[in-house]
């Protein structure tokens, strides 16, 4: 008979459950010690440890050793692989057996030669299911393998874990036995932590809440954990209160699984190949269990290994993805950082991207996935458009260190006006577990709560991978709808985004960046790899343009397709957003710096290759071809090879400052000599000839004047620099007004070292505080020397001593007919956790500067009048950022810088940190890199800062021909409007033996504007397209006398194809 109702309190009916299903409480008698049965040990246990990531058919032929449980091996990165025999017991028929394996590291059952489950007891897969039910006839024994790398999910930080890996890790193996599992005891843990999560998250207040509770307190009543039989009767009260359902206006919420795999972090790209197999291979297996399972998975480059490496387990993903089960997202190559590459590079991220999706999967993504990139650039919205995407998923906005972002649902309006409609999942997360806690936040914290009733919910651990577990997918398949609750649905992308555009007419829009409060120090940290990253987009801008001029003029060149694809393919890679970013552990650094090398070595022969075929059959002598890959004539200083010298590539060679010791500094003057050379639009030049090299007029040459107190000044009758004896810039004057454009009473070029203390993510974070902390660094007068004497050049340099350990030394160069004064500057850096930036205090007043992004600009404000102004006290910009009033401005260049800030007048370049985790030796030694300065008159757009800082990261290329240099200078393309920039040109993805190109341009001054694209190639045909490269088919444009006529909206860009007539025989 049962017991009366008896008076219950709150507190103790709670935690009586609680201790019910305690994994650490009373699991002697309690129904949690019951999820496993009877056990026994594995029949043999032997190991194999390599410091190699080899694959099974290798590992398993070599010499396995015999191993128990206790065992330790290691160290980091290393593998250690398990076989394990194993016999089931006879008396266990009829039962669900499970492997149960814990050890540190992440591992991955083999069975039969195919990965078939990962194991990581971090991501709460400790058992692998060797039957739902053992039959009669079954075999009982087998040999599995255990693959265990010396890694954790997140890789191997000694202490906290963003620390620097520790190398002398050692990993453990805990249990390896067999068990009998009672299915019916977890589905009873599931409903009772349900029922508890509904009890806590509703609260006392609620009358939901308390039926909840007495439901789970009635099911322990009648639940003898040690008599399976009176389990049904607590089943059928669980069933009863979850089918209780909600009302008509429930919220829902959309259950997508997701596993967020950094494509390398805290790991190696290599470990980051075996992680996309462990977590893939058991969604594979959920799949199998759940048809109604959806898993999202998105950056093509990790399907692409799983291909090559797993291939069986790769078509298996492609029959989930045939049944709408796998789906992959995001239509880009990896997920990228959304701030530091180039227009360009993000747009080669779809192409890649959305190409591979087609080709693997049968069809393009139709939403971006970026759920954890540190900030979205404004022009993000035109790219995805014009690559067949109009929706958008992230969550790091929910990051903020100071504003919360007003939406999780709503439309983004980019630079030029595009919009997608975004969404962030409103639990603020991507790897939720299925708890109520998280259901009841995804309603409670929607900030569009009244606009739409639908929100995502992504869950399965990520990061570091790991993915979904059968415990997550049953609490959720039980939450489908249930009074009190929102709805939950296991659903996909694509059903979300249709049901939020079911409300768009309700949603607001944002306007411009996603500017992410946090992390701002990743513009900065890993100055190499920024360097690496701007040096290989110029690179491969500038093959692509070559070998496309080649194509079109020569029957006989083999565009580099292939190869230009693999280079892209690397770039794309490093451009992830925990390694372009610098904050990634030393391996991957490392790893980036090759992929660089290899761009940069790889790209040069490409370059000559594509050169020489440009000039084969031109009559004239052997020699050097200019270049000029830009989109407009040039004329300008460059440095050529002396007859018989090192052929050189650009950069033009820069002093040995570490022999500035000899006198006059420039110590390879011998090896080449500085001439003045004009080069038309896209296309090249002969080399001038000695006798070439010296009529500077009508330009007025560059005046050096050392004075006596030490101070030098420069002049080529546009500006005229000066700099004190320590070499900070004093005054900078534009000469034909006589405008100064340095502050009065204030230096430029004035360095200033900052305390760098985060509060955490010390790669990451540069906090506001450290402005506070803000130390001049002063020179010694005496060290300004005059390096060239003027001419078509002239040259200052000095040596500063940075502090005790770093030290720094500049070359400041003015050219001739050059608007812009150069600051090559060398650094040794020593430092732990400073921050060097440069300073310009500029004699111009706005409240707002000019900062440039992928394919435009966008302002941001000098002052910090609100919270949302100062939370950007650190921002990124690209080649260039301008302070301008009316009539008059400064702008501040750079060749591989990212991070800067404008506060008042003081227009401040980021260039150097010294974070020590999570790698220890970051930014330490040498650098090279090259600012300028730029005061202009009128507009920055019509005073010519964008072709300026174009001019300074794509340098003239003086080529070596094999066969005779042409004679006369030549012009494939060129643009009528100033405002409209031809970006790219390349070959068409989509006729790789094709006589087909691809142009880009984009309007860069932010105006309406048409304009004429001239061009002396042998076009055929010319129409419009979008970023893949799909002809428009209303885009036909006619070619009239080798032009045709474009029209630009502000900061639109477009794609054209051109079909080439057939080749000259
Ligand atoms: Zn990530």
């Amino acid at each position: 008979m049962a017991a009366a109702p008896a008076l219950k309190h709150w507190r103790t009916t709670l935690e009586r459950v609680e201790k019910f299903v305690s994994p650490l409480y009373f699991t002697d008698c309690n129904l949690r010690g019951r999820l496993f049965g009877d056990s026994c040990p594995v029949v043999e246990l032997s190991s194999f440890l390599t410091p190699e990531r080899l694959p099974y058919q290798e590992a398993v032929q070599q010499n396995f050793r015999p191993a128990q449980v206790g065992d330790s091996f290691g160290p980091t990165w290393w593998t250690c692989w398990f076989r394990v025999e194993l016999t089931i017991p006879e008396a266990w028929v009829g039962q669900e057996v499970h492997l149960r394996w814990e050890s540190d590291g992440e591992g991955l059952v083999w069975r039969d030669g195919e990965p078939v489950q990962g194991l990581t007891k971090e991501g709460e897969k400790t058992s692998y299911v060797l039957t739902d039910k053992l039959g009669e006839e079954d075999p009982r024994s087998l040999t599995l393998y255990v693959e265990v790398a010396c890694n954790g999910l997140l890789g191997a930080g000694k202490g906290p874990m963003i620390a620097a890996p520790d190398p002398e890790k050692m990993f453990q193996v805990s249990r390896a036995e067999l068990a009998v599992f009672h299915r019916d005891v977890h589905k009873l843990l599931v409903d009772l932590e349900l029922l508890l999560g509904m009890a806590k998250g509703l609260g006392e207040d609620n009358q939901r809440s308390y039926q909840a509770l007495y439901t789970a307190n009635q099911m322990v009543n009648v639940c003898d954990p040690a008599q399976p039989e009176t389990f049904p009767v607590a089943q059928a009260l669980a069933s009863k209160f979850f089918g209780q359902r909600g009302g008509e206006s429930q919220h829902t919420i959309h259950a997508l699984g997701h596993c967020h795999i950094d494509t390398a972090w805290l790991w190696p790209f290599k470990e980051t190949v075996r992680k996309c197999a462990r977590s893939w291979v058991t969604v594979v297996q959920l799949m199998e269990r759940n048809p109604e399972f959806i898993f999202a998975c998105s950056q093509a480059q990790q399907l692409a290994w799983v291909k090559s490496h797993y291939p069986g387990l790769y078509a298996r993903l492609q029959e989930f993805a045939c049944r709408g089960q796998f789906v992959p997202v995001g239509g880009t190559w990896v997920e990228m950082d959304g701030n530091l590459p180039s227009g360009e590079a993000m747009v080669r991220q779809f192409l890649q991207g959305q190409n591979f999706f087609l080709q693997e999967f049968g069809k393009m993504c139709s939403e971006f996935w970026l759920p954890d990139t540190f900030g979205y650039s404004a022009q993000l919205p035109q790219i995805m458009r014009s690559c067949g995407i109009r929706h958008f998923l992230t969550q790091k906005l929910s990051w903020n260190l100071v504003n919360s972002f007003p939406h999780h649902t709503f439309f983004w309006e980019g630079l030029d006006g595009s919009r997608v409609l975004a969404h962030f999942p409103p639990g603020d997360s991507y790897g939720m577990q299925g708890s109520v806690e998280e259901v009841l936040k995804t309603v409670a914290k929607n900030r569009d709560k009244g606009r739409t009733n639908h929100s995502a919910f992504l869950f399965g651990f990520g990061d570091g991978g790991g993915g979904p577990t059968q415990t997550m997918v049953d609490r959720l398949k039980r939450l489908c709808n249930t009074d009190g609750l929102p709805r939950v649905q296991l659903s996909s992308p694509e059903r979300l985004f249709s049901a939020l555009e079911g409300h768009s007419g309700q949603l607001c829009t944002w306007v411009g960046e996603l500017f992410l409060e946090l992390h701002n120090g990743t513009y900065t940290t890993h100055a190499q790899i920024k360097k690496g990253n701007r040096e290989c987009e110029r690179i491969l801008h500038d093959v692509e343009l070559l070998s496309s001029l080649a194509l079109a003029r020569s029957a006989q060149f083999p565009y580099p397709a292939t190869q230009l694809q693999d280079l892209w393919r690397l770039l794309l890679l490093n451009q992830f957003h925990d390694v372009v970013t610098g904050s990634c552990i030393q391996l991957v650094a490392e790893e980036a710096m090759c992929h660089y090398e290899d761009i940069r070595s790889r790209g040069n022969t490409l370059l000559i290759t594509a050169a020489a075929a440009l000039c084969s059959g031109e009559p004239g002598p052997e020699g050097l071809l200019i270049v000029n890959t830009l989109p407009w004539k040039r004329t300008e200083v460059l440095t050529l090879p002396r007859p018989g010298g090192a052929h050189c590539l650009a950069p033009p060679p820069r002093p040995e400052y570490g022999s500035w010791k000899v006198e006059g500094g420039c110590a390879d003057a011998q090896a080449s000599s500085p001439a003045l050379v004009t080069v038309p639009s896209m296309g090249y030049a002969p080399a001038p000839t000695p006798t070439s090299l010296q009529p500077l007029l009508p330009q007025q040459p560059v005046f050096v004047v050392q004075e006596t107190d030490g101070s030098v000044t420069l002049d080529n009758g546009i500006i005229r620099v000066r700099l004190d004896p320590t070499g900070r810039l004093t005054s900078l004057v534009l000469v034909a007004s006589g405008r100064e454009a340095i502050a009065e009473g204030a230096v430029g070029n004035q360095f200033v070292l900052f305390d760098d203390v985060p509060l955490y993510w010390d790669a990451w974070d540069v906090m506001d505080y450290h402005l506070e902390t803000r130390k001049p660094v002063l020179g010694q007068a005496g060290t300004l020397a005059v390096g060239t004497e003027g001419g078509v050049r002239g040259t200052t340099w000095f040596q500063l001593q940075i502090s005790p350990n770093s030290r720094l030394s500049q070359e400041v160069v003015l050219d001739v007919g050059c608007p812009y004064v150069r600051f090559h500057t060398e650094v040794h850096w020593h430092e732990a956790h400073k921050f060097l930036k440069v300073e310009f205090p500029a004699r111009v007043r706005s409240p707002q500067a000019t900062f440039e992004v992928q394919f435009g600009h966008l302002q941001r404000p000098t002052h910090y009048n609100t919270s949302w102004d100062w939370a950007r006290f650190e921002v990124w910009a690209h080649r260039w950022m301008d302070l301008s009033e009316h009539g008059f401005g400064l702008a501040l260049l750079n060749d591989c810088k990212y991070g800067a800030s404008v506060r008042g007048g003081v227009i401040s370049l980021s260039l150097l940190r010294a974070p020590k985790s999570p790698d220890a030796t970051v930014d330490m030694g040498r650098h090279e890199f090259t600012y300028a300065l730029m005061p202009h008159n009128g507009s920055f757009q019509d005073a010519g800062v964008i072709p300026a800082a174009y001019s300074l990261n794509f340098p003239l290329l003086a080529l070596p021909v094999p066969g005779p240099a042409p004679a006369a200078s030549w012009s494939a393309f060129s643009v009528s409007s100033p405002a409209v920039v031809l970006e790219t040109v390349k070959q068409a993805e989509t006729s790789l033996q094709g006589r087909k190109l691809v142009l880009r341009l984009y309007e860069a001054h932010g105006s309406h504007v048409d304009c004429w694209l001239h061009t002396s190639l042998p076009v055929q045909e010319a129409v419009l397209c979008d970023f893949l490269e799909r002809r428009d088919p209303a885009g036909r444009l006619p070619l009239q006398d080798r032009r045709l006529k474009l029209s630009f909206s502000p900061f639109q860009v477009q794609s054209l194809l051109l079909v080439l007539q057939p080749a000259p025989s």
